[in-house]
């Protein structure tokens, strides 16, 4: 059987070098060529014996994923609709800002949480992307970006998982891809520039505390059990009060000393000045009293027919970040950007017969960067 390499963490990757009769160091420099060169033919590796190259012509490969289209936003957004078979398709994003180079990579083709307000929810689960694939996303841009640019030097500082699907239900496939970003011999990528966002898979958050910690966003969008029941079913199994208290275990490993907590403002239905104090009294009644260490991300709802939602006007959106910044915790809204992009992610999602709408999502949040509030 041909193993693809881009399955492989660099232990992995040992491990596979190894059962070829090599030396285990040999898979440092074969990690260096797939990752840092962008390389996907042995005979590229210049530096690996001959006998290697052949050994791994016939059992190995670095396969990536088939790019359906690429569109661009008058900004520099790219977004990247790829091809994972069986007429699924999974979306990753580029988005460039002064400071850094942040990536919005997928986990799933699909997701079984089913959030209301969510077009991949609304779709149903597919399947679990593997590790090759989540990563393949990231070495696809990562090189093609390096290659438009005509440089050597790495141009993703960032990577979010907050494409398609639940990482958190794709736990195992997640975690060696966590590995490869970080890895100084991969993409090297600083552990609070991956950021995991979740719906709330409480066992998941505590075993990546152990295993894995990187930058946790948690995706709340309710101050309560009744309402987040509705709109983010998953609530039903892990209520809020496990979640906020698997927040504070994670903390006491994360690299940064918060948790950035995700709400989608839906008009009349999770953004009135009572939810807004109800929020304020969860987390500083979350950890036992202590209150918990937290910045919120208001994100402004993109809408699709099928969701009868819609987005909250901006004086509501901007009252509510108010309550809370008044109440001294950062929030940051995400403001909506110009048509231009709009109309492309129109465009693209009208290609793949709506399959996801996650550009939309992340060029919104990009767009008038993040304003704090207080
Ligand atoms: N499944 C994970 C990560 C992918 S979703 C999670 O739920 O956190 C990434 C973010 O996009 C989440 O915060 C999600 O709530 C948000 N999102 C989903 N659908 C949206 C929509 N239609 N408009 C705005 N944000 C949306
Ligand atoms: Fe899945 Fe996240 Fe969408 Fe909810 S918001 S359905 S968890 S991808």
């Amino acid at each position: 059987m041909t193993a693809n390499l881009l399955d492989f963490d660099l232990e992995g990757l040992a491990g596979f070098c190894e059962t070829l009769g090599e030396k285990r160091f040999r898979a440092t420099q074969l990690f260096r060529w797939i990752h840092q060169r962008g390389a996907s033919e042995f005979d590229q590796m210049s530096d690996l014996a001959k006998s290697l190259r052949e050994k791994l012509r016939t059992r190995a490969c670095v396969q990536g994923l088939p790019v359906i289209s690429q569109s661009e936003s008058a900004d520099g957004t790219i977004k990247w609709l790829f091809d994972a078979g069986d007429g699924n398709a999974v979306e990753a994003v580029f988005i460039p800002e002064d400071d850094r180079g942040t990536l919005c990579v997928s986990s799933q083709a699909g997701c079984a949480v089913g959030c209301r307000f969510c077009s991949t929810g609304h779709q149903g689960f597919s399947r679990n992307l593997t590790t090759g694939e989540i990563v393949a996303q990231l070495w696809f841009a990562e090189h093609f970006l390096r290659k438009r640019l005509a440089t050597e030097d790495r141009v993703i500082s960032n990577v979010v998982m907050m494409g398609m699907g639940e990482p958190l239900q794709n736990y195992t496939a997640l975690v060696p891809a966590l590995k490869i970003m970080l890895d100084d011999h991969g993409y090297g990528l600083s552990r609070r520039r991956v950021t995991v966002s979740t719906s709330g898979v409480v066992p998941m958050i505590d075993r990546l505390a152990q295993e894995c910690p990187v930058a946790l966003a948690v995706s709340l969008h309710a101050p309560n059990d009744s309402l987040r029941d509705n709109l983010v079913p998953l609530n039903r199994k892990y209520p809020l009060s496990e979640l906020l208290n698997a927040c504070s275990r994670y903390l006491a490993r994360a690299p940064r000393d918060f948790i950035t907590f995700e709400y989608c403002m839906l008009d009349g239905v999770n953004d009135q000045p009572e939810h807004a104090r109800q929020l304020v009294d969860l987390v500083r009644g979350a950890a036992a009293g202590k209150g918990m260490r937290c910045k919120f991300n208001l994100i402004p709802f993109n809408p699709f027919p099928a969701s009868g939602l819609s987005r909250s006007p901006q004086p509501v959106v901007l009252a509510f970040a108010k309550i809370l910044g008044d109440a001294g915790i950062v929030t940051t809204v995400r403001k909506t950007r110009g048509d231009d992009i709009d109309a492309a992610c129109g465009q693209l999602a009208g290609d793949v017969r709506d399959r996801t709408r996650v550009g939309d999502r992340m060029a919104q949040q990009r767009t008038v960067m993040l304003q704090p509030v207080k």
